[in-house]
């Protein structure tokens, strides 16, 4: 997909967009999902969710989170708030599911969610679920992890290397749907010409490093990036479900100009 959105002086940013979900090797299911659509103005909303819960329940989650950030954003994203304020709204039409379905019950998931709108992005995040901004040199995770692991990474108690393999590395601090209330994460960054966005679930960073994922970002781009993460991660035993979510920011309109 892409988008073009009016930049200030005249000129314009397309913003192409690829994604793509793998259940993985070890899965029976794929309780992973993923969305991309345009906003108004050449905004473009891109989200991932990674269920969890078992048999029916962590596919609904994942789904159902998706569906309600979709309805609940609109066409116009002015702030990372109003994200924020989606990300909530479906935290608490989970945990309603949860609550009125037995089957249903104890039912989570993952979700981050990020608009590009203009020159900026922002992002809402609850899980471990992550976003990278990808630039010319280096990437920037625009998301902290909401697992055991990953809070004592982001308090300088582990070493990303060590957050990885960490025993607690899927045990989740936060998620959707287990309370009627979430804490969620907001941030944001600039867009530019060049840069690039990844959204990606742990089956993704669990098996590949920042670096892994970086060196990978040097050599290819677009679906292809999409598609070598994923085959790198099954390469590597692709013990979850895998999916990557990505957005390219290139001046110029859809027909390079
Ligand atoms: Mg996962």
């Amino acid at each position: 997909m892409w988008s073009v959105a009016p930049q200030r002086g005249g000129a314009s940013i397309t913003v192409r967009t690829y994604g793509k979900s793998h259940r993985g090797l070890k899965r029976p299911n794929n309780e992973d999902a993923w969305l991309v659509r345009q906003l108004g103005q050449g905004g473009v909303l891109l989200a991932v969710a990674d269920g969890v819960g078992g048999g029916p329940a962590g596919q609904e989650a994942s789904q159902l989170a998706l569906k309600i950030l979709d309805d609940a954003v609109g066409m116009e994203v002015h702030d990372a708030a109003r994200l924020a304020s989606a990300v909530s709204l479906a935290n608490r039409r989970i945990w309603e599911s949860g609550q009125q379905n037995e089957q249903l019950t104890g039912m989570g998931t993952t979700l981050t969610s990020a608009a590009i709108v203009g020159s900026r992005v922002y992002v809402a995040h609850v899980g471990d679920s992550r976003a990278y901004h990808v630039l010319a040199d280096h990437l920037v995770r625009l998301t902290v992890d909401h697992s055991v692991a990953g809070e004592m990474e982001a308090a300088g108690g582990l070493t990303p290397d060590e957050a990885r393999v960490h025993p607690n590395r899927h045990m989740l601090t936060r998620a959707l749907g287990p309370d009627s209330r979430v804490r969620i994460d907001v941030s944001e960054a600039e867009w530019e010409d060049g840069h690039r966005l990844l959204l990606c679930t742990d089956g993704l960073t669990t098996v590949l490093s920042d670096q892994d994922i970086f060196d990978i970002a040097q050599r290819d781009s677009g679906q292809s990036l999409v598609d070598t993460l994923i085959q790198r991660a099954l390469d590597r035993g692709g013990p979850d479900n895998i999916t990557v979510v990505v957005a390219e920011a290139k001046m110029g309109d859809e027909h390079g100009r």
